[in-house]
């Protein structure tokens, strides 16, 4: 059967995917690159979520300021594709667009670089990691899911801060929003589990040569991926397919 497109949700991942970087690696290659080296190194060992947050703490016992961090995010790679694609989604009268953030990064990374873009306002939600800076500068960084409560139990191999699955249909209960069609633009191997949510009539934007690609190629069938797959490189790339979506959708 088909079906006009009346309302459609964008839903993109943050980093290397509405970004053109990885806000968490960034900041320290820009500010401590001996940090991000020991990162890199003590990645197999301890919880992402957990070892940013520690690496803020050093950061900030070396006295760098709270600027500084806001300064790298500032001249991180944001494609002005990305900034025309999702204005012009959202200026259109048809289809209505909803746009949501679900992110590995964090609420103070995201928030930063959205309002230098100005484009804070476009965004329904924002589902990430809190973070807050404490009167002394130090970004403050937990997981979402707080390790010493419940945990998701994920089988698809969401990292312990966060099942994106889980918050894409938690928010698709918040909304009570019947969408025609939900587009996912994303890149990692943890954009997995939600899009094997996604139906028939829903589509992912896929970043070509990452974790994601990998995975939809090794498991998609396998696991029953359902949606259309496309491939992108360069946010140019969604910019054009935002402006060639069909205005029908096939639900049978
Ligand atoms: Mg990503
Ligand atoms: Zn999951």
């Amino acid at each position: 059967m088909s079906k006009q497109v009346q309302k459609q949700l964008v839903v993109f991942d943050f980093d290397w995917s509405l970004a053109d970087q990885d806000t968490d690696r960034w900041i320290f290659e820009v500010l401590a690159p001996d940090l991000r080296r020991k990162m890199k190194n003590l990645k197999d060992e301890v919880q992402w979520t957990d070892l940013v947050a520690q690496t803020l703490r050093e950061l900030h016992a070396r006295g760098s300021p709270r600027g500084d961090i806001e300064g790298a995010l500032r001249v991180m790679p944001f494609h002005p594709a990305m900034v025309r694609a999702i204005k012009d989604l959202k200026a259109a009268t048809a289809p209505e667009t909803t746009l949501f953030i679900l992110s590995n990064s964090n609420a103070i990374f995201i928030s930063t670089i959205l309002e230098d873009k100005k484009i804070t306002d476009l965004f329904t939600e924002v589902v990430t990691n809190p973070a807050e800076w404490d009167s002394s500068g130090l970004l403050k960084l937990r997981r979402r899911i707080d390790p010493a409560g419940p945990q998701h139990d994920c089988k698809v191999g969401c990292s312990p801060n966060m099942c994106k699955g889980d918050e894409l249909e938690a928010f698709l209960k918040r909304q009570q929003t019947e969408y025609d069609r939900i587009i996912y633009v994303g890149d990692g191997s943890n954009d997995f589990c939600p899009i094997l949510r996604l139906r028939k009539q829903d589509m992912v934007l896929c970043r070509a040569y990452r974790g994601l690609e990998k995975r939809i190629s090794k498991e998609g069938e396998r696991d029953g991926l359902k949606c259309q797959v496309k491939y992108w490189a360069g946010a140019w790339e969604v910019e054009e397919t935002f402006k060639s979506l069909p205005s029908t959708v096939d639900t049978v």
